[in-house]
């Protein structure tokens, strides 16, 4: 059996228009279109705190241009003691910052029992790194009509990843579109929170039909570098960013969840500013 057989559904091997080109099937979250001739933005806070953070943080992610808003409800937490999110909570505050921005959510859901909860306010469900073999979770989520943002595993090669998409097609849900979010490295913890992975851009474009995007702020875990991963993701072939935002004036301290790996609003304005004028390469 060919590699491409164990996801044959995702493949570009076979499809017909999809062969010898890196064209994607587009992925529509509302109006926001995956997959298209330009980068699409998610951006937000890592995890919804409150309603005030989040409202404020949706408002200016939304004047600096983003397309989608980020921010957990359900956090997946090395430590039991870290903050968890704000659960059911957290997901009425988005559906809140959705009415009054219009961007459509994008928010992880990481207990099969919880997808239909999840779906009836996401826009995009998140299928986080560390769940990315959680074959349950991915069955539950290709049963619903919801888009999937399917996060790299941090130690998954390119097949593992491809064929967890496969799970998700196979319910039916075709609607997945992949983000490349670091993966671990002996050198990566000397500087950076994981090694952002350009390579494994174009590959993967060359496989599937899904698209793909990248995030410069789990793959980096330092704000300062976050604009610098973003550019490299683009021009190595994301078709998107997914961006962790703090408030202007926010402590970084002050933030329960990766506050140091978050960028200003004045800095993700920049971001799309520049990503906006560079179309994605196509070859
Ligand atoms: C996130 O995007 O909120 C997140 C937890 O990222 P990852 O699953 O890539 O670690
Ligand atoms: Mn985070």
């Amino acid at each position: 059996m060919d590699e491409w057989e164990d996801y044959r559904l995702v493949a570009r091997h076979g499809k017909p228009g999809f062969e010898g080109n890196l064209d994607a099937r587009p992925v529509r979250v509302g109006g926001v279109t995956f997959g298209g001739p330009d980068p699409v933005v998610i951006a937000g806070p890592c995890a919804v705190e409150s309603r005030e953070q989040t409202l404020a943080i949706a408002r200016a992610v939304k004047d600096a241009g983003a397309d989608c808003l980020r921010g957990g409800a359900y956090k997946p937490r090395t430590s039991p003691y870290d903050f968890q999110g704000l659960a059911e909570e957290g997901l009425r505050i988005l559906a809140e910052a959705r009415e009054e921005t219009g961007l459509p959510v994008v928010t992880e859901v990481m207990d099969p029992r919880l997808v239909p909860l999840v779906a009836s306010v996401a826009d995009m469900l998140q299928i986080g790194s560390r769940s990315m073999q959680n074959f349950p979770l991915l069955m539950e989520v290709g049963k619903t009509r919801k888009p999937v943002l399917l996060k790299r595993g941090m130690c998954a090669n390119l097949e593992e990843w491809l064929c967890a998409a496969e799970y998700v097609a196979l319910g039916g849900n075709l609607d997945v579109v992949l983000c490349e979010r670091g993966v671990r490295s002996s050198w990566a913890a000397e500087y950076a929170r994981n090694t952002l992975d350009l390579n494994v851009l174009i590959p993967t474009r060359q496989r599937t039909i899904l698209p793909v995007i990248a995030d410069p702020s789990h793959s980096t875990g330092d704000a300062q570098l976050v604009p610098w991963a973003a550019r490299a993701a683009v021009a190595a072939g994301a078709q998107g960013l997914i961006i962790e935002v703090i408030g202007e004036e926010t402590s970084v301290d002050g933030v329960l969840c990766d506050g140091f790996q978050s960028v200003r609003p004045s800095v993700l304005r920049r971001i799309v500013e520049e990503v906006r004028g560079s179309a994605v390469p196509t070859a």
